[in-house]
Parts: C-alpha cells; sequence; structure tokens
C-alpha cells in the first residue's frame, strides 16, 4: 500500500482532513490516524509519563504508527532493575537511545514485555535480546502472559491485561501504583485504531474496551499509547473509542440496508459507501475493519 501520500501531507491540510472526516463520518480507523480528534495535536517526541514510565520515540512514523512507535521504559526510583515494553522496528540508534535510558535511570533491563506480535514493535527484538540479554514474554514470546497475572520486578507492579481485538494476542500492561495503562495498539494517543480482521476481530475489542475503561474510570489513570502522545485522563479517550465503533457499526448497518448486503463482494461495497471520500490507496486497510465489522454484524466473530 501507498501511504506516502498521507505521510507528505502537511499539519494544517491533515487538521483539515480530520475535520472532513469527522463530520462526513468517513474516518477509516487507518486515516483517522494521520488527523486525529484529540484536542492534543502537537507533534510527539516521547517523554516520561509520571516517574515510573518513560516513552523513547523509534524513527519509523507513518500512517499506521502515527509519530512512530512509543517504547516504554518501565522503572521505580531507586531500583537498579528496569521493564521495557515493545523495543519497536529494527533501528539501531533507536534501540541505543533506549539502553542509554535505562542506564540514565542507573538500571539494566530485566525483562522485555511485548503488548503483540506486529512488527513495529518486535522487529528488533533479535538484536535487543542480544543487546540486553533479557527475556521476552507476550506476542508469542516466551512465557505467555496470563490475564490478572502481576508481574513483579524491583519495586515495580505491572498487571497484565489481555485485550484482543487490534489482534488476538493484544495485551495492556497496568500500574495500579503509578496509574499508567500501557494500551499498545488498543487505544492509540490519537486517531482510532484498526481491527483488522482475521486476526482482530470487534466482538473481543469492544469487550477490552470496556474493561481497560473500567480500570481507568476506577482511579486515576494517565494513557501511555504505542503510538502518539500521552493522556493524563485515560477513561474519555477509552470512551470515545467506545463511541466511535458503535457510529462505525451504525454506518455499516445503514450501507447493508440501503442495498450493499445484496451486493457480489458486500465488504468491497460497504467501503465505496461508508469509506467514500477516504483516498483509494487505504482502502484495503478500510475493507478489512469493514469485514471485522460484517462479522461482528453476523454474529460471527
Ligand atoms: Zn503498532
Amino acid at each position: 500500500m501507498d501511504y506516502q501520500r498521507l505521510v507528505n501531507t502537511s499539519p494544517r491540510r491533515q487538521h483539515e482532513s480530520a475535520n472532513t472526516t469527522v463530520r462526513t463520518g468517513v474516518s477509516a480507523s487507518t486515516l483517522a490516524h494521520y488527523g486525529g480528534w484529540v484536542t492534543n495535536d502537537a507533534p510527539w517526541q516521547g517523554g516520561s509519563l509520571g516517574d515510573q514510565a518513560h516513552a523513547i520515540l523509534a524513527p519509523n512514523p507513518g500512517p499506521m504508527t502515527l509519530d512512530g512507535t512509543n517504547t516504554w521504559v518501565l522503572h521505580a526510583p531507586g531500583d537498579d532493575v528496569a521493564v521495557v515494553v515493545d523495543p519497536g522496528p529494527l533501528d539501531e540508534g533507536h534501540l541505543q537511545a533506549v539502553l542509554a535510558k535505562v542506564a540514565d535511570l542507573g538500571a539494566r533491563v530485566t525483562l522485555t514485555l511485548i503488548t503483540h506480535w506486529h512488527h513495529d514493535h518486535t522487529e528488533a527484538l533479535p538484536r535487543w535480546v542480544e543487546l540486553t540479554d533479557s527475556p521476552v514474554r507476550g506476542g508469542g514470546y516466551g512465557d505467555g502472559l496470563r490475564d490478572g497475572e502481576r508481574i513483579a520486578v524491583g519495586s515495580l507492579d505491572i498487571r497484565v491485561v489481555q485485550t484482543p481485538g487490534h489482534t488476538a494476542d493484544s495485551v495492556s500492561f497496568h500500574l495500579p501504583e503509578a496509574g499508567v495503562l500501557i494500551t499498545g495498539d488498543t487505544v492509540l494517543g490519537r486517531g482510532t485504531t484498526v481491527v483488522a480482521h482475521p486476526d482482530g476481530a470487534l466482538a473481543p475489542y469492544l469487550a477490552s474496551l470496556d474493561r481497560l475503561h473500567e480500570i481507568a474510570a476506577a482511579a486515576p489513570t494517565r494513557l501511555a499509547p504505542a503510538h502518539g502522545p500521552t493522556h493524563d485522563d485515560a477513561a474519555p479517550v477509552i470512551a470515545f473509542y467506545r463511541e466511535h465503533r458503535r457510529e462505525r457499526l451504525d454506518q455499516v448497518r445503514a450501507a447493508l440496508a440501503a442495498g450493499d448486503a445484496d451486493a457480489p463482494d458486500v465488504a468491497q461495497a460497504v467501503v465505496e459507501r461508508v469509506y467514500a471520500e477516504v483516498p483509494r490507496d487505504v482502502w484495503p486497510a478500510a475493507k478489512a475493519s469493514v469485514q471485522a465489522q460484517l462479522d461482528y454484524l453476523a454474529g460471527t466473530d
């Protein structure tokens, strides 16, 4: 897919596009990445979220990755051990920047966690393991992460929350003491995410959003996404994600009722109607999302 045109769009133009897509209701999950609904439209460069979570931004920006992948360094002040979440793309400079941050904190990496298997989160793993010799868990690597599992590293208290939907293996990490929720690609800092049929599925995704919202609403919780900026209050961001999914489902239902249900390629017909204003190069991604929605409406996902 050629995303270059989207990448090259100027910030001002992006903003206008975002407004257009919101107004007309055709912001495909991928499309929304380059525009975004959030008020925080400032370029994101990484940074700390409280004193236990630090994002190092990888240099892999794009429509699917927004500003790039956030590699999260988790560390409790005073500890000599740290956890790294999603080493990201294979980029030596990025990996060295992550290591430099860990060294700055006076720590070494003793565990690497993965939010899901996608390459923009895992491509660096072989090199990363070479550099850190740390065990890896998640995304199909190492010991599987169990829902509700509590991971203690030094004074860090990390809870595993299985959040399938974006992919079948997606997990989030909750640091209750720090009030930080690491959401991977399940909830991003800007725009909305892809529910990528057939690995991803909408029914589990909606249930995952409900779980994350419950956590975020129960106590002050900041959002630490894998792409895009952080948010001091995670709950309204997650609430928006639920609302966006409901609106999108309504649009797909309406398209089916308007005749697309009888089309030879139902998903394609729905894309052409609901995502009409989306550039054609992102239609394949939109179609994967539509397929996930059709499965959901048919009760087969
Ligand atoms: Zn990603």
